[in-house]
């Protein structure tokens, strides 16, 4: 344990109220039983991980850098923000027009070597074809995934084609793609913007243009460290059975998908971390604290009793976490 580690343990919960605003009562997080800590400490240096490790940095949504002292990985890199009402209006209007905002991608995302995609709904795909233009990174993602962005400029020769199943070696690190769904809703079992399209559509304008395109989940192996995401808040038991990740992503918003959090600790083993993720109302601002758009306190309490040994992290806006 780094003396950085065994500073948190002895912290639990104390940043999580500060930095996120929220008025919850002293000791919640020991009530739960579980270990929460929230990770400041290098919000803002710009020194390398001291470590040697990976510094895992949050960009809101689902949108993580992974960044070790040869690499940058990029999971879902989503900064452009604009408002949908996804949370505030209960549904983002699917009529909302797509803005990428160049100038904030170039802001909080200055280098990738490898972008994974989890699927194409927007708050996940509509930043990368520009990001992969300027980083010449290599996009990983489905036929459709790389078909929406073929058809919003992304460079060719960059995009990947996968399908889960892949086991791919880059330059100090190594990724596995498994076949996944996205959580599907109401009666019928349906998924927002669903389908998937064999060829590049015209260029997407509005939000629902984004559709999911087949979902993805990916191992992230530097040697060491390990980390498994899901974008969605579903994923495939028997496709990633066996996995051991160091650290796991965790999102509210499973409330569709049985035991999602509980199945997700039980299927990876009960990793020794467990990542929020994708649990901030992404039409408030990325340079702010995070606002919750969904209440998150129900996957913690469920980590803390599926998982007790497991260190529940909640990392805030920009903010990162050393692994
Ligand atoms: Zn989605």
């Amino acid at each position: 344990m780094t003396e950085h580690e065994e500073q948190r343990r002895r912290t639990p919960g104390r940043l999580t109220r500060r930095r996120l605003g929220i008025t919850a009562g002293a000791g919640v997080a020991a009530a739960a039983g579980g270990k929460v800590a929230v990770d400041a400490a290098f919000a803002d240096s710009d020194t390398e991980n001291p470590t040697g490790g990976v510094r895992l940095r949050w960009l809101g949504t689902n949108a993580w850098e992974f960044k070790t002292e040869t690499a940058t990985v990029l999971i879902d890199p989503w900064v452009s923000r604009f408002p949908t009402g996804a949370y505030s209006s209960g549904g983002a209007d699917p009529d909302t027009r797509i803005e990428v905002h160049e100038d904030v991608i170039d802001e909080h995302l200055p280098e990738a070597d490898c972008i994974l995609v989890t699927h194409g709904h927007w708050d996940h795909i509509a930043d990368v074809p520009y990001l992969a233009r300027r980083t010449g990174a290599t996009v990983l993602g489905t036929e459709t995934h790389l078909n929406l962005m073929r058809a919003m400029d992304a460079p060719e020769e960059q995009l990947g084609q996968v399908k889960g199943g892949e086991y791919y070696q880059f330059d100090g690190f190594t990724v596995e793609v498994f076949r996944s769904t996205h959580s599907a809703g109401g009666e019928h079992k349906r998924i927002v913007f669903g389908g998937t399209t064999t060829e590049a559509p015209k260029r997407p304008k509005r939000i629902k243009d984004l559709i999911e395109g087949g979902s993805l989940t990916y191992l992230i192996d530097f040697g060491g460290v390990s980390f498994f995401n899901a974008g969605s808040a579903n994923f495939l038991d028997r496709e990633i059975e066996g996995i051991r990740p160091t650290v796991l992503f965790v999102q509210p918003g499973g409330g569709h998908t049985p035991d999602y959090v509980g199945r997700m600790l039980e299927a990876t083993g009960h990793p020794p971390y467990v990542v929020l993720t994708h649990w901030d109302d992404f039409d408030e601002p990325l340079t702010e604290p995070a606002v919750p758009g969904l209440d998150w306190e129900p996957v913690r309490d469920r980590v803390a009793e599926a998982s007790p040994d497991s260190e529940f992290i909640v990392i805030d806006h920009l903010e990162s976490h050393d692994f």
